[in-house]
This record gives C-alpha cells, structure tokens and sequence, in this order.
C-alpha cells in the first residue's frame, strides 16, 4: 500500500505488487465470527476485499459473502483462493467495481454485515464522507458495520497514504448519528506486525425509525 499513490490498484495487482496482502484472514475477524455465530444465509460485502481471504473466512462461518474490488487483476487471486478453499461462487464471490458506485439494488439488497479492513485506510481522507453515506446506504437496518481500523498510530500524519492513519475517535464522530458504537477497543490477535496499531470497532445501523 505504501506505493499507492504513483501507482494506480490496477497496476499494483497487474504486478502483483501488494504488499499489504496478509495472507490468511484476519485473526481479529476469526475471532469475532467465531464468537457471534451468524443467522443462516445472511449477507456479507466486504469492500476492498482483495485476494478475498476474509471474504472466504465469512463464508465458512455461513455468509452469503461477496468482496468488491476496484480491481480486475484481483480477479485471478480470488478465484484460485476460492478454488483451494473449496468454495462455490453462491458462497463467495467477487464484483469488480467500484465501491463509491454501488446501489444496494446492484447486489441483490442491502447487508447484514459489512466488514472493513484496509479498505478506509485506502481511500484518500477526502471520500469518507461519501464512505459514511455508502456504508449507511449498503447496510440493511439494524446491519453492523464491523470494523477493523488500521493503521492507528498517535502523532502520524493523516494525510500521508496509503495508508492513511485514522483516528478511531474521527471515525466514530463520523458515522454519529447514523450509527450506534456497540464496542470500540484495541485489538488482540493482530496480523504480525500489525500489533498494537488496530482497533476493532462494531457500529450499528440505526433503524430510521430509532
Ligand atoms: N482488504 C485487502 C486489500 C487491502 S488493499 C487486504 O486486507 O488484503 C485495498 C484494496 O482496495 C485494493 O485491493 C484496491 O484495489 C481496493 N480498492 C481501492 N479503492 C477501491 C474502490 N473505490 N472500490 C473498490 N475497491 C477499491
């Protein structure tokens, strides 16, 4: 991510330049599914997704999932992945487009979950605030934005990224009122390396009516 700005996304997975790529899902996300098991079917959009392997983790805990990436090469990633993980395209599958474009309608409806990681930290400050609006538009009501804020670093400079550091109290203010802080602390069981710089935030949709 660090090379973001002189490259386009394209070019990054063209040349399989992605340095941000993990390799396995997110320990954090692991955790939380494995803790609050999942109605059956309910969707799940994960924005940014990637070489999709949180994409995949939803969908083994019983998402109907579906990555967005801007990305055509991140195609081809996703779908060996999808193949080694044994799992169909109803399961989990991934839309190239882009994330600022999309309507609920283009999806099948709105979602019960949305999990983002390294997805906020990759647009530039300037989107959030349609981000916020996507996030609101996406989610079904009473949806959980769940989220895993990285990189959270004191004193770094906002404006410098990708990554773009966040502040998770910036970012809380930003989806108030729209939606509810259910929980907001740092993480445990980080990607190494990552220790100590995510915060693991769960914001609920409030119902219009709410
Ligand atoms: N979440 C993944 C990838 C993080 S890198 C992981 O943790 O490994 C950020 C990703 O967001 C890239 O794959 C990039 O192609 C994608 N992206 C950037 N802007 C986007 C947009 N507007 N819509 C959809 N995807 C976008």
């Amino acid at each position: 991510m660090t090379e973001g700005k002189s490259k386009t996304w394209e070019e990054h997975w063209a040349e399989g330049d992605t340095p941000w790529d993990a390799g396995r899902a997110s320990p954090v996300l692991e955790k939380y599914v494995a803790e609050h098991p999942t109605k059956k079917a309910a969707r799940a959009l994960i924005p940014g997704c990637g070489s999709g392997y949180d994409v995949f983790h939803l969908a083994r805990a019983g998402y109907r999932s579906i990555g967005i990436d801007i990305a055509p090469s991140a195609q081809r990633r996703f779908s060996e992945l999808r193949t080694i993980a044994g799992l169909t395209e109803t399961e989990a599958s991934l839309v190239t487009f882009d994330f600022f474009a999309l309507s609920p309608d283009d999806l099948g409806g709105p979602f019960d979950l949305i999990w983002d990681y390294t997805f906020y930290c990759a647009i530039s400050p300037g989107q959030r605030d349609a981000w916020r609006s996507q996030m609101d538009r996406l989610l079904s009501p009473n949806g959980t934005l769940l989220m895993l804020l990285y990189p959270v670093v004191a004193g770094a400079p906002e404006s410098q990224g990708p990554p773009y550091p966040l502040d998770p109290q910036k970012v809380t203010q930003q989806l108030s009122p729209s939606f509810r802080v259910q929980h907001l602390a740092k993480a445990t069981d980080s990607h190494p390396g990552r220790e100590g710089k995510e915060w693991l935030g769960v914001f609920q949709k409030q119902a219009a009516d709410t």
